[in-house]
């Protein structure tokens, strides 16, 4: 059972059904994103529960664990030229920022007797996926002649590789682009998707365009942190997951290995501090599992020390209470927390 991501259902569903409530407010058309948790079906059936009926994941193999009547799926990674069989087959819209990788797709959409939805992609800044400004007319008139797809809005994606935060300069470029383009070449799109959840701050306090009518958001539902500040929202639970392990030996060692160093299980040469002796705990969960940095003792008198593939090394010295072997251990869970566990096979998840 152990390790394992504890998941409360009531706060995950109080929490979609508000971000929900918002966007639905706003006139926005909410993507919820999953592929924090892998898209586990019964983490989507809570999503389902709490409103949502479009589902963005990146991977295709996400998609594909679960399905409702009455659903839309989108891909949200720009897809793989070697996947747009799967991509039409499965997904329902796919943002896109490749005429090769589109025209693909329409090839494809007509052999399954489908039209594919697009939304195109446009680079404002933050550097990763999108098609800068001088390039999209031309794409746009190619798209425009292509029978099995129908471009249905574009989109823009910020603050994930350059940090780039959403302001009224960005997202004006954006609307100001979408409506020039839905004028020009007469698209009647339904979409100006403006951002994932670092967009979600001028949602919340009023500035977002009016005109933006989509987001995509993931970490916002599952932690009620806008991502541009790092602002809780306090309407949002931010404790849904917990993840627990178990202590599987506790003994009082010295702080400094002793005997000739060479290089650790990863092939460096770790340095260390005499602290003298020190009471230590190992769990049962590792670098496979959750990375040093992402495990978040709860009871803050613990300190990580150290970890290899399936052992994480604690320091209990300061602790007031008293631990023993088999004792469960209890760690916050961020967003990274929670996207390295959900990846890991060894780490169970248990809804409660
Ligand atoms: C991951 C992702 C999102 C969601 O990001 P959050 O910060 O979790 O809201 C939205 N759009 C794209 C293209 C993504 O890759």
């Amino acid at each position: 059972m152990y390790p394992a991501l504890f998941l409360n259902k009531e706060k995950l569903i109080h929490n979609v059904k508000t971000v929900k409530n918002l966007c639905d407010t706003a006139n926005i058309e909410l993507f919820a994103v999953t592929k924090c948790f892998c898209s586990n079906p019964d983490v989507i059936d809570l999503y389902y529960k709490g409103g949502v009926r479009v589902f963005a994941d990146s991977r295709i193999s996400n998609l594909q664990k679960y399905d409702y009547s009455d659903i839309k799926k989108v891909l949200i990674r720009i897809p793989m030229l070697s996947e747009v069989e799967k991509v039409v087959e499965v997904a329902d819209i796919s943002l896109n920022s490749e005429i090769e990788v589109i025209r693909k797709l329409s090839e494809e959409a007509l052999k399954q007797n489908k039209v594919h939805e697009i939304i195109l992609m446009i680079e404002l800044g933050d550097l990763r996926e999108g098609i800068v400004e001088e390039s999209i007319e031309s794409i746009v008139e190619n798209v425009k002649d292509l029978k099995g797809v129908n471009l249905v809005g574009f989109g823009t994606n910020l603050t994930c590789y350059g940090a780039i935060i959403p302001d009224d300069n960005n997202l004006g470029k954006l609307v100001e682009l979408s409506k020039n383009l839905n004028e020009k070449y007469n698209l009647n799109i339904k979409y100006i998707s403006g951002g994932n959840s670092s967009s979600v701050y001028k949602l919340l306090d009023g500035t977002l365009s009016k005109d933006i009518n989509n987001l995509r958001i993931g970490e916002f539902i599952l932690f009620g942190t806008e991502t541009a500040y790092g602002e809780d929202y306090t309407e949002i639970h931010q404790d849904v997951f917990t993840l627990k392990t178990e202590i599987i030996e506790l003994k009082v060692k010295d702080s400094l290995p002793t005997g000739n160093s060479g290089v650790n299980a990863f092939g460096k040469k770790p340095t260390f501090e005499d602290k003298g002796k020190m009471k230590r705990a190992i769990i049962a969960i590792g670098k496979q599992d959750v990375s040093i940095d992402n495990i978040l003792p709860k009871d803050e008198s613990i300190f990580v020390v150290g970890q290899s593939s399936d052992h994480t090394i604690l320091d209990l010295t300061q602790c007031k209470t008293e631990y023993k072997v088999g004792d469960i251990l209890e760690f916050k869970v961020e967003y990274t927390t929670l996207l390295e566990a959900s990846t890991s096979e060894y780490v169970s998840t248990i809804l409660e």
